[in-house]
């Protein structure tokens, strides 16, 4: 067994425990977390990204986290300790990772909770590795390469353009399960890619990208028009189907074509405040310099992206710059806890580009998302008659009955769109008394 060493009251993920143990991570988006545990097994790492689901996690999660803590956080660890506690053979040859954004959000906290849970069921043995590009915590035996960042980035791009085209192309299919096929299929041609010496070129991406293109377009599909439906909100009960009790399996039962944002654009509102903040508050021009670079570069590989989406049909990615436009007047670009103002912008992208019928998920407590998510849902039904947006809750005490009620009110709203109709406003939505406009 690895000998177990502490640094700072912190069990450290040792070299002997990456030869020995297995990484648990947790699921989120499944496009993307497929592709990002392939780059991590690249680097030498044995993972298993985790598959467990149920009412267990939430049970588990409340057992060992205060109920008062987000919900994303009883969530993920609840679904750690219950595959450790009900799925797993030897929790002495397992480590646990979990990602920190660095920000002032909580989110930065929940490796605290995590280890705080551990230590509660007697799995204080277990170390916690932190996923993170500030160097928040570091591990002799966790240093991702240079390649691994280059990968993770990959990673996300067609992770968005796989996202894109399962969900543009799912609800039309004729046999089902093709898109599906076509899916798996989709993520072996990235995962080849991981082997090219030039990820990132011009070439690479062009090639791969039109690999998996083709490979959605040979899903045979039925003309037919369907309601869009946006879903935007917090980042966990956005893309987790254990966060957002089956949500997109629930809206494409009901007839819609279901439309996520970019898990890309998160990243890129994440540097995009470092490069701001240099302005506002002072600081080092050399970060404002490196954030804005690094934004070029990433745009400029996704533009290569849309490229070839436009030109078989399939739309494109909208633009970083375009998304920051949209929101000028309406809130503050200072506004970063939780998804902050790229919660407006997204639900603004959905709108202007024919999906005006979203769900704005959210979990029960969490204040930024409330205030860059619902706190503007009255200026934008004035800015955008046609906008019919409800606001579900997600806690662990919440109704899913009424959850889905108040969905099946906004998608009848959305049949009468398709037929030109103007949106009823739902009961019980909040009329944005806490906007915080542009400062
Ligand atoms: S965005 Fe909301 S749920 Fe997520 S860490 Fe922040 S407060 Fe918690």
């Amino acid at each position: 067994m690895a000998e177990l060493i502490y640094k700072d009251n912190r069990l450290l993920f040792t070299e002997e425990m990456k030869r020995e143990y297995t990484i648990l991570i947790p699921q989120m988006a499944p496009f993307h977390f497929d592709l990002l545990e392939i780059a991590l097994r690249k680097e030498g790492f044995k993972t298993k990204l985790l598959d467990n689901e149920g009412k267990n996690i939430a049970a588990e999660g409340i057992k060992y986290v205060h109920n008062d803590s987000c919900y994303p956080a009883i969530l993920v660890i609840g679904q750690m300790i219950d595959a450790i506690k009900h799925h797993l053979a030897d929790s002495h040859k397992i480590a646990v990772l979990i990602t920190q954004t660095g920000g002032g959000c909580r989110a930065s906290n929940y490796i605290h909770l995590l280890r705080k849970a551990l230590a509660k069921a007697d799995l204080a043995h277990i170390p916690v590795i932190s996923l993170n590009v500030s160097k928040l915590e570091e591990n002799p035996g966790f240093k991702p390469s240079y390649r691994f960042w280059i990968r993770a980035t990959v990673s996300l791009l067609y992770g968005d353009l796989i996202q894109l085209l399962y969900n543009k192309i799912k609800p039309y299919e004729i046999f089902s399960g093709s898109t599906e096929g076509a899916t798996e299929k989709a993520k072996h041609i990235v995962k080849q890619s991981f082997d090219d010496s030039w990820l990132l070129s011009n070439g690479s991406i062009k090639r791969v990208t039109r690999a998996i293109i083709s490979a959605f377009d040979e899903v045979e599909t039925k003309p037919q028009k369907l309601p869009k439906v946006g879903i935007v909100g917090e980042i966990y009960v956005k893309f987790s189907a254990i966060g957002n009790n089956n949500l997109e399996d629930m809206l494409r039962e009901e007839g819609c074509e279901i439309v996520l944002p970019p898990l890309m654009d998160f990243v890129l509102f994440k540097l995009d405040y470092r490069a701001l903040e240099v302005d506002w508050y002072g600081g080092k021009k050399i970060k404002k310099f490196g954030a804005n670079a690094l934004i070029k570069y990433i745009e400029k590989k996704r533009a290569l992206i849309s490229r070839e989406l436009k030109a078989f049909n399939y739309g494109g990615f909208v633009t970083f710059a375009e998304l920051k436009s949209y929101v000028a007047g309406i809130i503050s670009r200072g506004n970063r806890m939780g998804e902050g103002w790229l919660l407006t912008a997204e639900m603004i992208e959905l709108i202007q580009h024919g999906a005006p019928n979203i769900v704005c998920t959210q979990p029960f407590g969490c204040l930024p998302n409330h205030i860059s998510g619902k706190g503007v849902f009255k200026i934008l039904r004035d800015k955008f008659p046609m906008a019919n947006i409800v606001a579900i809750d997600y806690d662990p005490g919440a109704s899913e009955v009424n959850q889905k009620n108040r969905i099946k009110l906004m998608l009848s709203n959305a049949k009468g769109i398709l037929k030109g109709k103007k949106p009823v406003p739902i009961k019980n939505e909040p009329e944005g008394e806490f906007i915080v406009v542009k400062g």
